[in-house]
This record gives structure tokens, sequence and C-alpha cells, in this order.
């Protein structure tokens, strides 16, 4: 038996590809060791999580980093994360 052999990652496991990224627009956005805190595997941005909209001033209840939709504003839509 070979057990050497590398599992693909498990499916419902603690991270889920799927965040995408606002510069490159590819789905690789992943929350850094920092709370609130992103980066880019594809393009290297990092992006800080905002608690207010830049756009409409909506302020969001941030849970936790799971889906895209925490990361855009409910009210307009727009990305609430600022490049650092
Ligand atoms: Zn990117
Ligand atoms: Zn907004």
């Amino acid at each position: 038996m070979s057990a050497g052999q590398v599992d693909p990652p498990a499916r419902g496991s603690s991270f889920e590809i799927g965040i995408e990224c606002p510069h490159c627009h590819e789905p690789w956005l992943r929350p850094s060791n920092l709370p609130g805190r992103y980066r880019c595997v594809n393009c290297l941005h990092r992006y800080e999580l905002l608690s207010a909209c830049p756009d409409c001033g909506s302020h969001a209840t941030i849970a936790r980093m799971s889906h895209t939709s925490d990361l855009q504003c409910s009210s307009c839509g727009a990305w609430m994360l600022t490049e650092i």
C-alpha cells in the first residue's frame, strides 16, 4: 500500500476556496493569521476588512470570515476590504 498519496483538501473543511480577490478576481483570497486581514495568494495583495462600507457607510456585523457575502456590503454590495 502506498502511503505517499496526497489527498485533495477535504471538502467542508475549515477553509474553502471561493473568496474572490477584488484585485485579480481570482478566488484565492485567504484569511491571514491576523484577524480581519486577508491575503490573495494569487496576486499577493493584502487587504484589511473594514468595519463600515466605504461606499454607503453601512456598518457590517463581522462574525467570522466564511463567505464572500461577509466581505461585501449587505446594502450596496461594495467590497468591505481596503488594500494595505
Ligand atoms: Zn488577487
Ligand atoms: Zn455599502
